[in-house]
């Protein structure tokens, strides 16, 4: 591991001032004394002096100006910054868009700035939101939301849960908004970073047959829909079904659809189809209902099927369009 200190040293005339940036005091030393100094520590220290220019010098992100007491400071950015943030018009939660600019906004805010050089910097930012096709008034919004914040306490609740919701589109919010008066804080991930479109897609897929999840059986005679689950793989589902069958055991909705109606089922392939590969077992119950509440609000649920309870949530999933995305298979 490579580390380096952060020494920023100060030219007057012969002598040189070290700037510890957690004292502020000074002591007057050479390059050599300090270079000595960190080799002795450890082979691996290197000593990178940045000297100042026209009195200033660049200490983090910072430009600290020496000409008076304490020490003036400004924003500094790289010669090589590209201003690029999230766009606005591209499909990710606000949250995460306007991320980039609360940070700017804050530390504008927070550092003891000049107000000239506070002005400055808050066009700079303007001109950043611009280029990324924000409006103004979103800026300002934002701007005016961070100060109202910083004036008034806000009381944390230790109770608070968090959960996460992926952000397809901007529907999804119909959704999350039911948790507003909560506890529950929402926060959204996002499926379409550059990362995850660069990533190759794996190639070693999984059979359907051999993953679990949510599927179903179709009857071959009324094409009407049975909706499962299993945490075991789907060839053992279906081979039990069948037992249920062949035994006259109406153990299952869809063995009991059969037997009763004298329907007609067939090999595996033409019978069951994986809906959605799932492999955490605490997701197979919502997920089965969630199917369960769309084939029947399809009218493609066979009449023997166990309804359970009507959940609102995914009625308005449903309702909305959101569970197109969610499917597998249709
Ligand atoms: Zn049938």
């Amino acid at each position: 591991m490579q580390r380096e200190s952060n020494l920023s040293v100060f030219q007057q005339d012969a002598t040189y001032s070290v700037y510890y940036i957690y004292v502020g005091s000074s002591q007057h030393i050479t390059p050599e004394t300090i270079h000595n100094y960190i080799s002795r520590i450890h082979p691996n220290f290197h000593f990178n002096p940045t000297y100042e220019n026209n009195n200033s010098i660049n200490f983090l992100e910072r430009v600290i100006i020496r000409n008076q007491f304490p020490l003036p400071i400004n924003i500094y950015r790289k010669p090589t910054t590209r201003d690029t943030t999230i766009n606005f018009l591209s499909n990710h939660p606000t949250e995460h868009k306007t991320a980039a600019y609360r940070y700017l906004i804050n530390r504008m805010l927070s550092l003891p700035l000049t107000e000239e050089r506070r002005q400055t910097e808050w066009e700079t930012i303007q001109t950043i939101a611009q280029n990324n096709n924000f409006p103004n008034t979103n800026i300002a919004r934002l701007k005016a939301e961070i100060q109202h914040k910083a004036h008034t306490r806000t009381t944390k609740d230790e109770h608070r849960k968090w959960a996460t919701f992926t952000h397809h589109s901007r529907k999804v919010r119909k959704l999350t908004n039911f948790f507003k008066h909560t506890n529950i804080n929402i926060v959204f991930k996002s499926t379409n970073t550059i990362q995850q479109s660069i990533k190759p897609k794996n190639p070693q897929k999984i059979p359907d047959y051999n993953n679990s999840g949510v599927y179903k059986l179709t009857c071959k005679t009324c094409n009407m829909s049975y909706i499962g689950q299993t945490s075991r793989d789907m060839t053992q589902r279906y081979r039990e079904h069948v037992r249920y069958i062949r035994n006259n055991d109406p153990q299952s909705a869809y063995a009991q659809h059969i037997l009763r109606n004298q329907h007609e089922y067939r090999t595996i392939t033409d019978t069951m189809t994986l809906l959605k590969p799932i492999h955490k077992t605490s997701l197979l119950i919502s997920y089965e209902q969630l199917f369960i509440q769309t084939y029947q609000y399809n009218g493609t649920l066979i009449t023997e099927h166990n309804r359970g309870e009507q959940n609102p949530l995914f009625q308005l999933a449903i309702d909305t369009g959101l569970t197109s995305q969610i499917f597998h298979n249709k």
